[in-house]
């Protein structure tokens, strides 16, 4: 059988399984076994299925393939924050990031290679789109970065953040789909109140989530307040505007009951005035929020700074006493090119 035409077992439906576990004269619990190691125990070769025989394993060898992702690199930043450079099995590389904090072990995961948009700020958007990750892709990262904080840190991962290479919500159905095996009991079983998908704001697949009332949290990647501003930042806010945004977050809040969270990288004389808080203040109390504020990254041939520690604390001030829920969100990874923004495949 020629390897091009074999299929990922993840992709296997159950029922097809059966089948073939029927035709190989094999008992029933093995489609069991099978589920298990896939999704449960996180084999990405056929051989780590030692439970099964090696006539059986050699029998599913012959008509799938795993086309899981390896690790190419890893770097440890001073402050512990690792980052795992993946190769795909068709070559292309991708990031994923794992941030120890006092109370946290967050992985920060890619939903495609390269991304379509093109947010000013974002050394991803620098680099083409080459295309969306299949959702046991996506798994991978996790299981993979799972396996390195158990072996790091001794513990397992409180949360995961889909805010690495990629728009999640141009990748709909790979993304939703991961998150069904990870929070599935028969998957990793983690909370989806521990996933949180960030988004650029692409409300026609905000109001989808809402839609299929989704459980997870969802960020919202905002950075201005006001249209004019948001557009230079971010193209895609020219055809999801604002208004359009709010009115999909206001759909997707009544729906599922979960508060949004805004994401703001405060940038020297550009988003740190007081009418840019002002606007985020109004803003805010459209849809129950939070805002992260979060400290910007240099990127090369970017010419947005970080801004100053007195504007950021005039900013916060503002907010708080507005009433905002404001909270700031310190770079991790900046000596290894692994915080916001940063995620661009450096060979480093
Ligand atoms: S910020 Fe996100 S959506 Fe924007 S270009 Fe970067 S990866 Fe794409």
């Amino acid at each position: 059988m020629n390897s091009k035409a074999k299929k990922e077992i993840r992709e296997a439906t159950t029922e097809e399984l059966s089948v073939l576990l029927n035709d190989l004269n094999e008992k029933p619990f093995r489609l069991q076994q099978i589920h298990e190691w896939l999704w449960m125990k996180w084999a990405r070769s056929f051989d780590a299925m030692t439970n099964l025989s090696k006539n059986l394993r050699e029998e599913l060898a012959l008509r799938y393939e795993f086309r899981a992702i390896t690790v190419d690199h890893t770097q440890q930043s001073s402050d512990g924050t690792i980052k795992v450079r993946f190769k795909t099995f068709d070559g292309h590389f991708i990031e994923g990031v794992l941030i120890p904090t006092t109370d946290r072990l967050t992985a920060c995961i890619s939903s495609q290679i390269g991304c379509s948009l093109t947010c000013r700020f974002c050394a991803t958007g620098k680099m083409k789109r080459v295309r969306n990750l299949f959702h046991y892709e996506i798994f991978d990262q996790v299981a993979i970065l799972q396996e390195i904080a158990e072996k790091n840190f001794s513990k397992r991962l409180s949360n995961i953040v889909y805010m690495g290479m990629g728009e999640p919500l141009l990748n709909y159905n790979n993304v939703l789909r991961s998150i069904d095996k990870i929070t599935s009991p028969k998957g990793m079983a983690m909370s989806p109140s521990r996933i949180t998908v960030s988004t650029s704001g692409i409300t026609k697949q905000i109001r989808e989530l809402a839609d299929e009332k989704v459980k997870f949290n969802l960020a919202i990647s905002l950075h201005a307040a006001d249209n004019a501003k948001r557009s230079k930042m971010m193209p895609i806010n020219d055809t999801n505007t604002l208004e359009e945004l709010i009115d999909s977050l206001d759909y997707f809040y009544k729906k599922t009951g979960t508060a949004i969270t805004y994401e703001y990288i405060l940038f020297q004389d550009v988003n740190d005035s007081e009418t840019d808080a002002a606007n985020l203040v109004k803003l805010c109390r459209r849809i129950p929020s939070k805002v992260n504020l979060i400290e910007y990254n240099t990127v090369e041939d970017v010419p947005y700074q970080k801004a100053g520690h007195e504007s950021l604390d005039k900013f916060i001030t503002y907010l708080q006493k507005n009433r905002v829920n404001v909270r700031v969100r310190r770079s991790r990874g900046k000596d290894i090119d692994a915080a916001c923004g940063q995620l661009a495949n450096k060979n480093n």
